[in-house]
This record gives C-alpha cells, structure tokens and sequence, in this order.
C-alpha cells in the first residue's frame, strides 16, 4: 500500500480532530483581522485557517477570489492566531504562487479534482516541496477519480496527504447543496489505510441551519475533523454568503459536538467482545448461506441454457424484488437497504450464468 503522511506527522504541530476554518474567500484585509479578533474573542481557535483566493464560480461574473494579493494578508492570521494556513490551488500558477508565499497546505476542489490534466499539472507544480495537499472529493461520486488524485500527488512525492468529503451534486434530492455519501468517505479510508478524511458541512449543508447535524454525523462515521466555512459577518460575504457562520456560532457548534474516541486505541471490553464473536458466527453462516444460494443459481442457469432461455427474467426479477424488500421492511431493514442488497445478488447470479453460458459456447463470447 502506499505509504503517506498523516496530519499528525505533517510538521505543523496538528493534533485530531483538525478543525479548519476560515472565510469562503478572502476579501479584505479588514475581514480577515476581524474574524480573527472574534475568533480569539470567543476563544475558539482552529487547527487551520482557510480562505479562498482563487475562487471557482459555477457561473462567471460572480467574485472570483482576490488572487495573490490576498495570500499577503496571510500574515494577519499569523499575528493573531499563529496558525498553519491553507488556501485552494486550481492550476499549476496558483501551485506556484501558493509555495512562493509560504503557504503551509494546499487543497484541491471539488471542480479540479474530476479533471486529471488539471490535478497532474497541480502535482509537478508542487513536485519537489514538502507541502500537505487535501483532496476534496469530485463532484460526482466516483471514488476512483478521488483516489486517482490523491494518487497523482503520491507518484509526484507528496506523501503529505489528506481527503475532503465535501458532498456530491444530486440533480433530484435538493435537501442538501451537495448531498453527503457517507459509505465513500468510509471506503477510500478502507482501501487507503490511515488516510484522513475531513468532513466540509458548509458545502455540503449549503446553509447556516444543519451544520452542527451534519458535523455530528461525520464524527459519528469515523471522519477526522471539520472544515467550517466562518466570516464575521455572513450575510456580507461575498461568496457563499448563506452558509458561512461567525466564530461565536463556530464556537456553539464544536462546544455541542460530541466528538468520538477511536476505539482502535482502547481495550475493548467483555461484552463488546461477546457481541463481536455473535456478529462474526452470524456472518459465517451468511456466507454459507451464500454460497448454497449461488450453487442453485448455477443449476438454474444450466436448465436455462439446455432449455434456450435468456439470463434474465423480467418477471421473476420483479417478483423476487417486490416480495423479498417486502419482507425485509416487515423484519424492521430498510427498503433502501433491502433494494441495494437484491441488486447487488441479483447483478452477481446474472454474471455467474452468463459465465457458465460463455464457457459452454465459446463461439457466443
Ligand atoms: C470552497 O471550499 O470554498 C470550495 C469552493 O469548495 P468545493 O470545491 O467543495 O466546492
Ligand atoms: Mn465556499
């Protein structure tokens, strides 16, 4: 697996669960003091502090960030708060001039991560220093293209790295800006052992209201800390200007957070581990289970070849799925849960007997 640096080794002093935050943009100098004179005021200082220089708009004419100038005024958070600062690359020159003014971590949006030329350039831009890069995820949910960037970064020697689960674009469910997708966050820590996803409820909640919810679900999940979009005055932000919070507000939030323990770091006691040794008999049998469900399968899928019929049988499939997410509701499971599991069974016994089919005729491949 591929060996990276976690926040912690970073050389930045940075102990869990990081809380970064900061304004959507930087604007002025005069905002920036100002939000960390209330910060200090309401004694909530974060990990990090972020802000936008670069802004990537959906749609032109809107503020497109301060550009260079702002990351001179940098310097204000480092007189007031003295701590590491990080602001959004989108291009290789944003890389440069990131370096050139001693940021101290860099990361990459939503909008550059589902691009790869731009994410490569970012890369050998950065190649050779020693900077931290997070990742936001891309705007779809695709966890290979997230991977593909934090692995981009990895082959250019960035070993400093970091996910960013910010939420995905869903044409149908408006309830949230951008809808969270919490078994992807869950998987990319799976299959990249030790990487550190930090949860962004601003842009996934899209508003003021929900951000303390959606914080409390990410800690409860396992994520690894907050980036909480923060301005003085909200209303006058010139980006993002209904989902930003003041530092009192921020402090009322991770006051309210009850932020979770790692259990890796504990001994377990007795009962977690008799429940433990329930749940790992219980799955066995499942997989028992299985098993014989997919020994039948592969009879039914010999009758239908000696009897000439197609793989799948509209009928049946419905039946199968109406009747069994009926009984699946009526034992207290999901209906979501019962669908996505009658799918995932049902695409694996269409893709056994279409084997057995392709290995009896070769011809028909
Ligand atoms: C941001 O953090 O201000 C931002 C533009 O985020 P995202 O890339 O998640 O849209
Ligand atoms: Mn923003």
């Amino acid at each position: 697996m591929k060996e990276h640096k976690q926040i912690k080794d970073w050389g930045l002093g940075l102990t869990g669960p990081t809380i970064i935050a900061g304004p959507c943009s930087a604007e002025t100098p005069e905002q920036i003091e100002q939000i960390c004179i209330e910060m200090k005021e309401n004694n909530v200082i974060p990990s990090m502090f972020r802000a936008g220089i670069w802004k990537p708009r959906t749609r032109p004419g809107s503020f497109e960030g301060i550009g260079e100038e702002g990351l001179k005024w940098m310097e204000i958070v480092r007189h007031h708060l003295n701590i590491p600062i990080t602001v959004e690359v989108g291009n290789a020159a944003h890389a440069e001039i990131a370096l050139r003014n001693n940021v101290d971590v860099v990361w990459v949006g939503a909008r550059t991560t589902v691009n790869p030329f731009a994410v490569q350039e970012i890369a050998d831009a950065l190649a050779g220093s020693d900077i931290p890069v997070m990742v936001k995820n891309p705007m779809n949910p695709d966890l290979d293209l997230w991977m593909g960037a934090l692995e981009r970064f990895h082959a250019v020697g960035l070993t400093k790295l970091a996910a960013i689960h910010r939420g995905f674009s869903d044409a149908y469910d408006k309830r949230f800006r951008n809808k969270p997708n919490w078994s992807m966050p869950m998987h990319l820590k799976r299959v990249w052992t030790g990487m550190e996803v930090i949860n962004d409820p601003s842009h996934i909640v899209g508003k003021r209201d929900g951000i303390l919810e959606i914080s409390q679900k990410a800690m409860n999940f396992g994520l690894d800390g907050l980036m909480i979009e923060t301005h003085h005055d909200p209303d006058k932000a010139w980006s993002d200007a209904k989902q930003q919070v003041t530092p009192a507000r921020l402090k009322e939030i991770l006051s309210a957070i009850d932020f979770k323990k790692p259990m890796e770091s504990e001994q377990p006691s007795e009962r977690l581990n008799d429940l433990r040794r329930a749940v790992d008999h219980m799955d066995d049998q499942l997989l028992d289970i299985l098993q014989e469900r997919f020994a039948v399968i592969d009879q039914i899928g010999a009758h239908k070849r000696e009897h000439h019929l197609s793989v799948f049988q509209s009928d049946r499939w419905k039946d199968v799925m109406e009747s069994r997410t009926q009984k699946g509701v009526a034992k207290n499971l999901s209906e979501k849960f019962m669908k996505e599991l009658l799918y995932c069974i049902h695409e694996e016994s269409v893709k056994r007997q279409e084997k057995q089919l392709r290995e009896a005729d070769p011809v028909k491949k």
